[in-house]
């Protein structure tokens, strides 16, 4: 196979970047070179299997490249310019043409219409196949070495069965692997501390607890003093919150949560478009127009009657009170308790739909038009090992396609 007058390039990780690229190379870059895909595992795509809980949220039917990028606490800036190269329409329009067609849910998360992982991962084998890409499972390479005076070879790579491969250039898709990150650093590179993102919050004995299960369509989450908040649904669990509220805030304040050990007062606004003041006015005009009504008996859109007593009962106001006798401290207790509850976080838990890791390549030392490094030429990135992660929803696997993509451009430009 590497007895060939053709030059190796090869793709380190079989997950999504690492397939990709792959493919994307091979429609490139056949004629001119060999294809390497080498994954440490027996079984590829890993990750992709057990994805959006075996789904596969392939990706995010969000078009506008401007609200793309918002998607991305960590790499927006770089990937305004890949997205114009690559962005979600082209991954459908990708997967469509190999007779894979994809749907979009209410929220805009976009899976595949089976809704089964294996439809991807089947996907991206039976392509690797038809495009001969030479997949090497069960292979991990143990360590690079740089032979700087030949283009050809200029990558050595020691693999798991004591073997070397020669190679002109390398893709590093190996995702959050702090053995690559460690030989990265000893290259030259700089690696931005890794820490987790896309978690739940533990909050102890919150006064919420025992409503498990209920969820409202727009809260506000912030970290409290001055966080910057971040707005969704929000879901109240046995252990704390989850949702999308909350997901959001976990990536956008990844490294300062990792910073505190994930010990940090949060605010919920659990009614996100209106202000405590404003919540105040709703209140005394309701206290005037309905004097006699018990305030127990409230709807108030767009709470279940069950969370609307819990406020209730958190701001200290029996159910069976007339509203023409709660006074202006308690209708205000009752605002704040909707607007402005705090709470204490302690720890964090696992949403098992979707995890990331904050953190890797440091993104200044990566040349996005090509994804290749700065400093070592030759060495390209996709996906996870680099500094990039976005909120949960699509949006890390269109990073994987997009960023391999470009990869694949920077190779084709490298080998002419
Ligand atoms: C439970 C879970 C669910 C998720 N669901 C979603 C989702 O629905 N939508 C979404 O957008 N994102 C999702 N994500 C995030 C998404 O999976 C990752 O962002 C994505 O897989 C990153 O792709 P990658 O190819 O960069 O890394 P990975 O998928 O991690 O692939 C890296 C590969 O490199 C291999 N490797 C590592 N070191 C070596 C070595 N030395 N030699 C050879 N091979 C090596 C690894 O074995 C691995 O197969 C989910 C993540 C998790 C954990």
């Amino acid at each position: 196979m590497m007895k060939n007058l053709k030059p190796n390039v090869c793709v380190i990780g079989g997950g999504a970047a690492g397939f990709f690229g792959a493919l994307q190379l091979a429609e490139k870059i056949k004629s001119k070179a060999n294809i390497v895909l080498l994954e440490k595992s027996k079984e590829p795509l890993g990750k992709v299997k057990i994805s959006g809980g075996g789904r596969c949220n392939v990706t995010h039917n969000l078009f506008d490249i401007e609200e793309l990028i918002k998607k991305y606490p960590r790499g927006s800036k770089e990937l305004k310019y890949a997205f114009q190269k690559f962005q979600p329409k082209d991954t459908i329009t990708w997967f469509q043409k190999r007779n894979v067609a994809l749907k979009a849910e209410e929220d805009g998360r976009m899976f595949p219409t089976t809704d089964s992982s294996s439809t991807i991962i089947n996907c991206f084998l039976s392509e690797t196949q038809k495009q001969e890409i030479n997949l090497l499972l069960g292979t991990g390479v143990r360590s690079i070495f740089l032979n700087p005076d030949s283009k050809e070879e200029r990558f050595v790579l020691s693999i798991d069965n004591d073997t070397e491969i020669k190679c002109a250039c390398i893709l590093i898709a190996t995702g959050s692997s702090k053995k690559v990150w460690n030989w990265l650093t000893s290259l030259g590179h700089t690696i931005e501390p890794p820490v987790p993102s896309l978690f739940t919050f533990s909050i102890p004995n919150s006064r919420y607890s025992n409503l498990p299960g209920i969820s409202v369509p727009k809260a506000e989450v912030r970290l409290l003093p001055k966080g910057k908040p971040q707005s969704g649904p929000l879901l109240i669990t046995h252990w704390g919150f989850s949702g999308p509220a909350i997901l959001k805030l976990s990536a956008f304040e990844a490294k300062n949560l990792a910073e505190s050990d994930y010990k940090a007062k949060i605010g919920i606004n659990w009614i996100g478009d209106f202000q405590t003041n404003e919540l105040f006015s709703y209140f005394t005009n309701l206290r005037k127009d309905n004097p006699s009504k018990l305030i127990g008996s409230i709807s108030l859109h767009p709470f279940p009657s069950r969370l609307f007593q819990m406020f209730l009962s958190n701001a200290n106001i029996p159910l069976d009170k007339r509203l023409a006798e709660t006074s202006n401290d308690e209708l205000s207790q009752l605002s704040k308790e909707i607007t402005a509850g705090e709470f204490d976080m302690d720890g964090k838990s696992t949403f098992k739909d979707e995890f990331v890791t904050c953190g890797g390549v440091k993104r200044k030392e990566i040349n996005f038009e090509k994804m290749e490094s700065k400093i070592i030429p030759g060495m390209f990135f996709a996906g996870e090992v680099i500094d990039i992660d976005g909120i949960t929803g699509g949006f890390n696997f269109q990073n994987a396609w997009t960023t391999s993509t470009i990869a694949s451009i920077g190779i084709d430009k490298y080998l002419t």
